[in-house]
Parts: structure tokens; C-alpha cells; sequence
């Protein structure tokens, strides 16, 4: 067997994708990590906090980030995306894709070239909350910690002003789209989940209604470095919200929309409700559910939550959320199941908790995997493509690294043909 095919490909640079990569790398194998942002760390890098400890995502990704800086066999493609990949299991031929980030590694990420940018891009990052400069750091804690020049600009005397105002000749608006090949052994594959298009459940208002967002936004929201700085302000007007809905099962164990739980969604609003009580003791929180999914180690932290008076827990089927023009807020109603009658809450801001879908429900990679229903990846078989992660299943940060860390070993046995 040739050095090549001990190559492991990681596709993918979440929580999962860098755990697989840094596991393998470690045990000597050759790694190859492409992700699609321009940044590492995936969805847990957006997140405020994350149970069960409440750390802040720096603690557990810095330390991946580190390992990654330090292994001379990791080698890191942003913006990047597999195109092709052929062959059998112990020697793939791969062809990914990189796009340009315009910003070379000379980058200090001072920020001239963000002063120098005047137009106004979508900030992804904060799921469209906000805006961001054309010139841009991803967020504070981006690995690389690199600027990206959005491709808005491009062409444009605005981007050679950027070009201009950089003392340090990292900008580079000749850069173009690469293509990459690799031979590897075996593929990683950790694309992870998105968020479930709630907007497809009409009676809940998200998109049509100012102040009804996704938990997902909701746990930008509550960041530093988040749109607001960190303060839980309803956006239509700015008003700090002190009363907030959470709608639990939104679009999920619904034949219609999501069949499955997500398992985690539940922790996710407990958890948010720590972030709204921190921040204002004049605060009440109702939490809308038709069961409370905190099993094993979590048990713990849903009984510390419910103990708190201003925390609402109740089992209840929300069927509409409409504006309140006299408030200002939403009025949140449905059928109360435990105490019968109805449900009916005015707040200042409702927050659906959206469950977990792959990405390859919607676009499946045409590699030798196994999907359900759903379109998890269930299985590799023998194939050398081996799934990690949430691309699996729904699973919290903790299942995602036993899972990586285990799919980095099946890799690695892939390689060596077993
Ligand atoms: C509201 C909410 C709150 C949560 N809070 C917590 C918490 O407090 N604690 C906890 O333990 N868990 C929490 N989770 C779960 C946590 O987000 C997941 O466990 C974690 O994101 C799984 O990591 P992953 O790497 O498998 O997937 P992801 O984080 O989705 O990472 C996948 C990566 O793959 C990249 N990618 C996707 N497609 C491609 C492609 N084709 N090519 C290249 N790259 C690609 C993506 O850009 C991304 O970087 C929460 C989930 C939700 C919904
Ligand atoms: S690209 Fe240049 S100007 Fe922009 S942050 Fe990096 S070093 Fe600074
Ligand atoms: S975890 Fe809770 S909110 Fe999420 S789908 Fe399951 S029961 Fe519903």
C-alpha cells in the first residue's frame, strides 16, 4: 500500500469532522479536512453556551484547534467542497473544490480592510439577524483566524481600496476557484445538520412574524457576539424581551413536517431559559411541550431548571401564534394537555425549537452509504466511507466526539483494507 492510501479525507470540520481528523492524525495516519465555511468548528461554534456544563464553545474547540495547528499530517481546506470521488475502499481518488477567500496567510486580521469596505453583506454566521462589511472575520473566535473578502465585492474599485488599505500584501483579488486531488484510503464523512425549515409550518409564524425566531437564532441572540451584543432584545423594536415562549416539537414528531425527535431540543430551551433568567430576574420564561426529552446525565440539569419559579414548564400543544398589535409581542396559543382548556400567553418573543436534519436529506453525496428514512447516514457497511456525527443521527456534543472518535479508528481500518 502506497503512503497515499493511508490518507484519511474528514468532510466536514464541525465539533465531529475535527475530532475524526485530530484522532486519526494522532495515531499517525495523513489527513486531509475539508469544510465548506470559511471557518472550522461548524454549528457548536455558534452556539452561547452548551449543556451540560454551560461552557462557552472556546472550551473544547480551542484545544481541536490547537491539535489541528500543531499535526504537520493535518492539512485544512476551507471554503472548500468534495466534487468527485471514485474508487474502493484503501484507495479513493477525490477531487475537492476550493474557493477563493481573496486572504492570504499573511493575514493579521487587523481590520483595515473591514474599515476600508463600506457594502453591507448578509452575516451568515447570525442567520441573516445582521449585516456584516464585505471585508469580514467570520466571528471572534474563527479558526482560521483569517478575514474573507466576500465576492459581492469583487471587481469592484471598493475591493482594491480593501487591497490598498492592507499593509501586510495578504489580499489577493486574482485568487480563483482551485481544484485539489487527493488518493485516500478512507473518507470521513461528518457534514453534520441544519436546522429544520420551520417556515413550512405556517400556523407558527416564523418569517411572517418579527418576533418568532428559531432556537438556533435564539442562541446567537444571547451571544456576545451575537447581533445585540448579547442582550435578548425582541426584534422588532428593540425592547429588551422579558417574557419569551418556548414552542417545543416545532415541525418535529409531525408526519407532515420532521417524524422524529431530535433528542436535543428540549435541553436546547432549558438550557436557553438559564440564558434569559442570568440576564434579567424580572424575566418569565413558558416552555410549550408534549414531553420533556432530558434523559440519562440530563435529568439533573432539567430538574435544576424546572425548580426555578419563573420557569413555566407546560405540557401543552401550541396551534397559532399571531402578533399582539397592542403589545407589541405574540400572542401564543394552543391546547393546555395536563390541566385541559386553552392555552393563551401574550410575550414579548416566541422561539420555535426546531429539530435537526441532515444535510444529506436534501442532497445526497452518491458515495457507497446507507441513509433511513430521513436521510441520516446509517451506515458504511464495508464501504470506506465511513459517517460520523450528526450526519447520523441527532446527537449532542458529547455523542459526536465518541462517534468521530470511533469512525477516525473504522478509517483507519479502511485504510489497511480491513
Ligand atoms: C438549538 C440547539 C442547541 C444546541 N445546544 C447544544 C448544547 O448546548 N450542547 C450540546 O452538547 N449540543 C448542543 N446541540 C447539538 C450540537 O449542535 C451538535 O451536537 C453538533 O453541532 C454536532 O456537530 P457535527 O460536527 O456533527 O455537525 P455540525 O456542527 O453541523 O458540523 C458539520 C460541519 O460540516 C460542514 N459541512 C456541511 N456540508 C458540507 C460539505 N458538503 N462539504 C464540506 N463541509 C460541509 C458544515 O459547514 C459544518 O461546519 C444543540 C443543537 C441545537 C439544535
Ligand atoms: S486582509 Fe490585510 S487588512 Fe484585512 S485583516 Fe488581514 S491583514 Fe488586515
Ligand atoms: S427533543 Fe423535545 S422538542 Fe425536540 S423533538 Fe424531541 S420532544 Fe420535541
Amino acid at each position: 500500500m502506497g503512503d497515499e492510501e493511508r490518507k484519511i479525507l474528514v468532510v466536514g470540520g464541525g465539533i465531529s469532522g475535527m475530532t475524526a481528523a485530530v484522532e486519526a492524525a494522532e495515531a499517525g495516519a495523513e489527513v486531509v479536512l475539508v469544510e465548506k465555511n470559511p471557518y472550522l468548528g461548524g454549528r457548536v461554534s455558534l452556539l452561547n453556551q452548551y449543556f451540560p456544563k454551560l461552557c462557552p464553545p472556546s472550551c473544547g474547540l480551542e484545544i481541536n484547534f490547537r491539535r489541528i495547528k500543531q499535526n504537520a499530517k493535518i492539512t485544512v481546506h476551507t471554503l472548500a467542497e468534495v466534487e468527485s470521488v471514485s474508487g474502493a475502499p484503501g484507495s479513493y481518488q477525490v477531487t475537492v473544490s476550493v474557493k477563493p477567500r481573496y486572504v492570504n496567510d499573511n493575514c493579521t486580521a487587523c481590520g483595515k480592510c473591514e474599515e476600508a469596505a463600506e457594502t453591507q453583506v448578509s452575516n451568515a454566521v447570525n442567520y441573516g439577524m445582521n449585516t456584516v462589511k464585505a471585508a469580514y472575520l467570520p466571528h471572534p473566535m474563527a479558526f482560521p483566524f483569517k478575514y474573507v473578502i466576500d465576492p459581492a465585492i469583487i471587481g469592484t474599485d471598493e475591493a482594491k481600496k480593501c487591497a490598498e488599505a492592507c499593509q501586510y500584501n495578504a489580499i489577493d483579488l486574482d485568487m480563483k476557484e482551485e481544484k485539489v486531488t487527493y488518493n485516500v484510503g478512507a473518507v470521513v464523512w461528518a457534514t453534520g445538520w441544519d436546522p429544520y425549515d420551520v417556515s413550512k409550518v405556517d400556523y407558527l409564524g416564523f418569517g411572517r412574524i418579527h418576533n418568532v425566531m428559531t432556537s438556533v437564532m435564539f442562541e446567537r441572540l444571547a451571544s456576545v457576539n451575537g447581533p445585540t451584543g448579547g442582550k435578548i432584545l425582541r426584534p422588532s423594536d428593540g425592547k429588551e424581551a422579558k417574557t419569551i415562549a418556548f414552542v417545543q416539537c416545532a415541525g418535529s414528531r409531525d408526519e407532515n413536517h420532521l417524524p422524529y425527535c431530535s433528542g436535543i431540543c428540549c435541553l436546547a430551551s432549558l438550557k436557553q431559559a438559564t440564558y434569559i433568567r442570568e440576564r434579567a430576574a424580572d424575566s418569565t420564561v413558558f416552555i410549550y411541550y408534549i414531553d420533556v426529552r432530558a434523559m440519562g446525565k440530563y435529568e439533573d440539569f432539567y430538574t435544576k431548571v424546572d425548580q426555578d419559579e419563573n420557569v413555566n414548564l407546560i405540557k401543552g400543544k401550541i396551534a397559532r401564534i399571531s402578533e399582539d398589535p397592542e403589545s407589541g409581542g405574540v400572542l401564543v396559543e394552543g391546547e393546555n394537555i395536563s390541566q385541559g382548556g386553552m392555552v393563551k400567553q401574550v410575550v414579548d418573543l416566541a422561539v420555535l425549537a426546531v429539530g435537526m436534519v441532515p444535510g444529506t436529506a436534501t442532497v445526497k453525496p452518491g458515495l457507497e452509504m446507507e441513509y433511513d428514512d430521513f436521510g441520516f447516514a446509517t451506515s458504511s457497511g464495508s464501504s470506506g466511507i465511513v459517517p460520523a456525527g450528526c450526519v447520523k443521527a441527532p446527537m449532542e456534543v458529547a455523542a459526536s466526539l465518541q462517534d468521530s472518535t470511533a469512525a477516525a479508528l473504522k478509517a483507519i481500518h479502511r485504510t489497511m483494507g480491513r
